[in-house]
């Protein structure tokens, strides 16, 4: 299996509070890696870290071989090719849902404005977005809906990595549901993705891995079935049996 991202020994600080502590974490092609841990626990910083958004302030990301966190990359290129989804689905409010899809296709890929539409319009397919949404705006579309139209988005950019921060922790149980449908079948589909989540059923079924963080470091990380079932520390197993 080969290894798509690598993160070395990665600290970040706000101000004198030390976030991330030395946060080590191989990923490879194809694998569904989910993260779990308490409020606080710097699981949002290490995503944000991860694709660049903010710096880490010590330690090194290799992205498919190349380290990212050295002078002289092309962090727009970066963005490209890992895709993010926020808990808050950021779409462009004036813009209607296949136009949200379309604009960086457009923008950043370069496609002509017949391309982008095809592919966007297969992007919105692909997550259960059919025609007779893509003309509306994101205010007339439940939270579900919304947030499959920005998972649309992101994929339609054929990202190689795709990073999740709670994409379901704004929704109601049953559109939920609808979204982490779509993430499981991304999931089947191998494509490469970190979801931070307590949805521990989806955990269970989808990811190779399981990450729990505590305090800015990893505690553990293995197997669904061990960090869920069957965990080492005793306090990734009394965290997992709150969420239980
Ligand atoms: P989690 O996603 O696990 O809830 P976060 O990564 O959001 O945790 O936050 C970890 C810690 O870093 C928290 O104490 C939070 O208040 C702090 N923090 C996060 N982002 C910032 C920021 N931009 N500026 C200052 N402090 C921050
Ligand atoms: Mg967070």
């Amino acid at each position: 299996m080969k290894t798509l991202l690598q993160a070395i020994d990665i600290h970040k600080y706000f101000g004198k509070q030390h976030v991330l502590k030395g946060i080590n974490l191989d990923v490879y092609e194809g694998e569904t890696v989910v993260i779990i841990g308490p409020s606080g626990s710097g699981k949002s910083t290490l995503l944000r870290c991860l694709n660049l958004l903010i710096k880490p302030d010590r330690g090194r990301i290799i992205f498919d071989g190349v380290d990212i966190t050295s002078g002289g990359v092309d962090i727009n290129k970066v963005r490209q090719e890992i895709g993010f989804v926020f808990q808050s689905y950021n779409l462009f409010a004036h813009l209607t849902a296949i136009e949200n899809v379309v604009l960086g296709l457009v923008k950043v890929k370069k496609m002509s404005r017949e391309e982008a539409r095809r592919v966007a319009a297969e992007a919105l397919l692909s997550v259960g977005i059919t025609e007779d949404l893509w003309s509306k705006y994101p205010a007339q579309l439940s939270g579900g809906q919304q947030q499959r139209v920005a998972i649309a988005r992101a994929i339609a950019m054929n990202p190689r990595l795709l990073l999740l921060d709670e994409p379901t922790s704004a929704l109601d149980p049953e559109l939920t549901v609808e979204v982490l449908n779509v993430l499981e079948k991304l999931s089947e589909k191998r494509m490469t993705m970190i979801i931070v989540t307590h949805q521990l059923g989806f955990a269970m079924r989808a990811a190779d891995e399981v990450v729990f963080m505590e305090d800015g470091k990893i505690v553990e990380k293995g197997p669904p079935e061990k960090i869920l079932l069957n965990p080492e520390k005793e306090r990734t197993r009394e965290f997992v049996s709150r969420l239980m």
